[in-house]
């Protein structure tokens, strides 16, 4: 269990996280790909699985926090073939420039990080809320989590806020029309469906809340 009594994250927290996040994202790539396959072309449960099993295999190879995020981005990048790679290489590339060569992070360094990584897939994607795509849980989430931190909550409770605003930010993709992505191709016939990379951005907090016990 990672370092909540110190309330900060240590690198081999992260290395937990994204070890903990290719686990779930395995045991649910079958679902994931049954959102794909409603309103895109059914590979984003076999994509994500893919490249989060091939970030596994270099989790042990990091000194600091940068160079494990950075390694794991270029790892997505170059293994996941759908547009969700670069996206999510993005995330945790940006992620890891921001956090610097630490090997630990407290809440609010965590969290301008993360955000700097959410900020690098907007920029990425030309992506904005309610496209429906990963962002529409990804950046509530964050919002959520830099305002617990600043109410003075601990890594726990500011994970578990997160980690509810990102399952809401989900949810709130099935009405919307797709703009972005696959998806849009759809138009109207988007709406009714629960986005895949929404919901794939969710299990982030999730793993990262089994993983910090929150
Ligand atoms: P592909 O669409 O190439 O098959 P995936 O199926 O792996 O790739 O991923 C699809 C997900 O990628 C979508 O559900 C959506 O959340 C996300 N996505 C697609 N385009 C964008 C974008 N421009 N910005 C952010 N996220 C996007
Ligand atoms: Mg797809």
């Amino acid at each position: 269990m990672g370092s909540v009594s110190a309330n900060e994250l240590i690198l081999d927290d992260l290395a937990e996280w994204l070890r903990r996040y290719a686990q779930i994202i395995d045991e649910n790539k079958t679902y994931l790909t049954e959102l794909d396959s409603a309103i895109g072309d059914a590979d984003h449960g076999a994509n994500m699985a893919r490249g989060t099993a091939a970030v596994v295999a270099t989790l042990d190879q990091a000194q600091s926090i940068d160079a494990l995020l950075k390694k794991a981005g270029m790892t997505l990048v170059s293994t996941v073939g759908g547009t969700s790679g670069p996206l999510y290489g993005t995330l945790l590339m940006k992620m890891g420039m921001a956090a610097g060569n630490v090997v630990s992070l407290y809440p609010d360094q965590f969290g301008k990080a993360f955000r700097a990584g959410i900020e690098g897939v907007i920029a990425r994607g030309k992506t904005e809320l309610e496209d429906k795509t990963m962002i529409d849980a990804l950046l509530p989430s964050i919002d959520a989590f830099d305002a617990a931190v600043a109410d003075g909550a601990g890594l726990h409770d500011a994970i578990e806020s997160a980690q509810q605003a990102a399952a809401a930010g989900r949810d709130a993709t099935i009405p919307m029309v797709a703009r972005k992505g696959r998806a849009s191709y759809l138009g109207e016939r988007s709406a009714g469906h629960l986005d895949p990379g929404a919901a794939s951005a969710t299990y982030l907090w999730d793993a990262l809340a089994d993983v910090t016990g929150a």
